[in-house]
């Protein structure tokens, strides 16, 4: 995931998971190793112990996990702060259980003493300064704690060298130089990784802030151009009803000049209302925060979509073939935007194959979602153009050549109402050889208007997205 995307709160709640996960490593982890030091290397441990703190870490694992889902579905305001709570309280709990498998497993001659590091690292990743460094001396307290009551015999020390004389409880000395290594390990791993993560988070901060800009802007262009096009709809809709009477002759007779050049007028307001029609629909469903949804009859919707076309599919010889598959029927969704998506397909099929080839519609049931594929055995699109067509105003080399007429907008809009829906929308197409168009919708929209993935699963050639 873009953590660019993300909100601060949802970026360290899903840190908070990579960690839960890290866990469950370190509990495998934890078993294995007590295992195999003690069937193959035959090191004396305090199995039952080291066990039992695993079994704790996999215990509280669990119980994080559920605390953190169960906050982020009730979406708490105060999730941000209760994320940070969490991770403060589970790097101390992850310390402590490091410090009781260590007491169990040799104290400070243990050389995963130094596991304490990718703890600090941890913390500098997910915490503040402040915060990483109190976890930091949280650590080394615990340390020294341990280190001290097992010199000092309050503790047993489990001593896991093979010679008694390797346990380093007898020798001040040595125990005084372990604890300064590890105490001046622990603070320079945190300044370091610290450094590294501050340079980071003020990367993604102003790279957030840059986005929200930018979003901002394209709100502000989005209003602009809503408010232009839908002058000019209204212009042309006047100057559309001026020519209309002049070109039916109820002004008079016109000559076969005059209406040639009168008709010519007519159509391009006509191609320009469409332009501008298409123009204005797209700006709106970027600007509307959410879609109208209800149930509706899919088989429905495509049939309607199917007959809007077939005049100009007849027209151009073009076999027409529509089929739905047992099990697809009521969805819910926006029914006139999946309806025209269906028939943008279709009416794109239709422009772009030769007279004489066929275009399929096939609805299937996929589960939860449904999949709507549209194919032709049409001009197909360049390799070099398929990674663009669902971009606002593309078109392809090949259909501009074809095509005099289109506006490069309906698949841009496509791809929006696929991403309203939490569906997904790709292509695939050979030139030459034909194009397949599909689109992949959740049978219950749970929350449309929220941004969906617009790609395509993987393995399949893409465009859009
Ligand atoms: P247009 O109005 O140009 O059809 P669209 O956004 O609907 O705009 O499509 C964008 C481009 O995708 C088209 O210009 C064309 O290059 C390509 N395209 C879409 N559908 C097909 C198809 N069935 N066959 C070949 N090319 C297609």
């Amino acid at each position: 995931m873009d953590d660019t995307n993300l909100k601060p709160a949802e970026g360290l709640t899903e840190r908070l998971y990579w960690l839960i996960r890290l866990r469950w490593v370190a509990v495998g982890g934890v078993f294995f190793t007590a295992l195999f030091a003690d069937k193959a290397l035959h090191i004396p441990l305090a199995l039952a112990a080291l066990y039992s703190i695993a079994g704790a870490l996999g215990v509280y694992n669990l119980l994080f996990l559920l605390y953190l889902a169960w906050f982020r579905a009730a979406a708490r305001p105060d999730l941000p702060a209760l994320a940070n709570r969490l991770a403060n309280a589970q790097i101390a709990m992850d310390l402590l259980g490091l410090t009781a498998l260590l007491h169990f497993s040799g104290g400070v001659e243990n050389p995963f003493a130094y596991y304490f590091v990718f703890h600090m690292i941890i913390a500098s990743v997910l915490l503040s300064r402040r915060a990483s460094y109190l976890q930091a001396t949280f650590a080394v307290f615990l340390f020294l704690l341990m280190a001290g009551l097992e010199y000092s015999g309050v503790w047993t020390h489990y001593c896991v060298a093979v010679q008694a004389a390797g346990c380093r409880r007898a020798d001040l000395i040595n125990l005084l130089g372990v604890a300064a290594a590890f105490t001046s390990t622990l603070y320079i791993a945190v300044y370091m990784a610290g450094s590294v993560s501050l340079k980071l988070r003020e990367k993604e901060a102003t790279l957030r802030a840059a986005n929200l800009l930018l979003n901002e802007k394209d709100r502000i262009k989005s209003n602009y151009v809503l408010r232009v096009s839908h002058d000019i709809k209204d212009h042309l809709a006047a100057i559309q009803a001026c020519l209309d009477p002049v070109l039916h002759g109820l002004t008079g007779e016109l000559k076969p000049a005059q209406e040639n050049l009168i008709r010519r007028s007519y159509e391009r307001t006509e191609k320009l209302t469409v332009f501008v029609k298409a123009l204005l629909e797209i700006t709106r469903i970027k600007l509307s925060q959410k879609m109208e949804t209800g149930p509706f009859s899919l088989r429905k919707a495509a049939e309607s979509a199917v007959n809007l076309v077939e005049e100009r599919a007849k027209a151009k010889n073009i076999k027409l073939n529509f089929a739905v598959g047992p099990g697809v029927d009521v969805i819910v969704g926006a029914q006139i935007y999946i309806e025209e998506t269906i028939a943008n397909f279709l009416s794109n099929s239709i422009k772009y194959t030769p007279e004489g080839g066929s275009v399929d519609l096939m609805i299937g049931d996929a589960g939860a979602s449904v999949l709507i594929r549209v194919s032709d055995t049409g001009m197909g699109i360049p390799k070099g153009d398929l990674p663009h067509i669902f971009e606002e105003f593309y078109r392809a080399k090949n259909a501009k050549a074809a095509e005099r007429t289109g506006t490069g907008l309906g698949l841009s809009i496509a791809k929006e109402v696929a991403k309203r829906h939490n569906g997904r929308i790709w292509a695939e197409s050979q030139e030459g050889k034909g194009s397949i168009f599909y689109l992949s919708l959740p049978k219950e929209a749970a929350e449309p208007g929220r941004s969906g993935d617009a790609g395509s699963p993987p393995g399949l050639r893409v465009s859009g997205g």
